[in-house]
C-alpha cells in the first residue's frame, strides 16, 4: 500500500471483506471456554474475540503470533499448561470445575481498541486509514454487529481485480 498509489474506484468494505458470501463463517474466539488445543489449532493471522458465539459481541482483537508466544512461553515457565487448559480474555479469572488445570490468563495481550469500519465504507476513505495508521487488518462490522475483516493483503488483491478489469478506474500515479 505504497502512499503514490491513488485507490479512487467506488467499491466498499463489503466487496472487499472476507468471509465471502460463500465461504465459511468468520473465525473468532470466545472470551472464555476454548481450549489451548483449539487456539493452536487455528491459522489465520489473527482473530477478533468475542463475548460468545450467539452475541458476536467484540471484546477485542489477537494475533495467532501473540497467542502461540504466549502459550509457548507459559509451558516454558511450566505453569502447568496443557491442550485441555481453557484460554481467558476475561478481566476476571473463570469458574472452573476444581480438577480443571489452571487456565491461561491472555488478556495483556488483546488489542481492545482494533480499527472497524462498517460494511458501507467506500474502500478510498479504508484504504487511506490502512495507510496512515499502518494497519495490517480491520474488522468490519454491520449495526454494531461482527460481520468481517479485511486484511491488508486483501486490499491489494482487490486493487489488482480492478487494475485487470477496468486499468482507466484506478490510478497508480
Ligand atoms: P493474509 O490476508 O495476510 O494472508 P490471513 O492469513 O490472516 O492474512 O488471512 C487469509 C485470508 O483469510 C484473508 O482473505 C483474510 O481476509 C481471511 N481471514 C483472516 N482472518 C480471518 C478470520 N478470523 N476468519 C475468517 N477469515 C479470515
Amino acid at each position: 500500500l505504497e502512499p503514490k498509489e491513488e485507490f479512487e474506484h467506488n467499491s466498499l468494505a463489503v466487496d472487499v471483506m472476507r468471509p465471502r458470501r460463500a465461504d465459511p463463517a468468520l473465525a473468532v474466539l470466545t472470551q472464555e471456554g476454548m481450549t489451548v488445543g483449539e487456539v493452536e489449532s487455528t491459522h489465520y493471522s489473527g482473530f477478533p474475540v468475542v463475548v460468545s458465539q450467539e452475541s458476536q459481541r467484540l471484546v477485542g482483537f489477537v494475533l495467532r503470533r501473540d497467542l502461540l508466544i504466549s502459550i509457548d512461553n507459559a509451558r516454558q515457565r511450566q505453569e502447568g499448561v496443557v491442550s485441555a487448559s481453557q484460554v481467558v480474555f476475561t478481566e476476571h479469572a473463570p469458574s472452573q470445575a476444581p480438577d480443571a488445570p489452571p487456565p491461561l490468563r491472555l488478556r495483556g495481550i488483546l488489542d481492545l481498541s482494533p480499527f472497524t469500519v462498517t460494511d458501507h465504507t467506500p474502500m478510498d476513505i479504508t484504504v487511506d486509514i490502512f495507510r496512515k495508521l499502518g494497519l495490517r487488518q480491520c474488522l468490519v462490522t454491520h449495526n454494531g454487529r461482527l460481520l468481517g475483516i479485511i486484511t491488508k493483503k486483501d486490499i491489494l488483491k482487490h486493487m489488482a481485480q480492478i487494475a485487470n478489469r477496468d486499468p482507466d478506474s484506478i490510478l497508480f500515479n
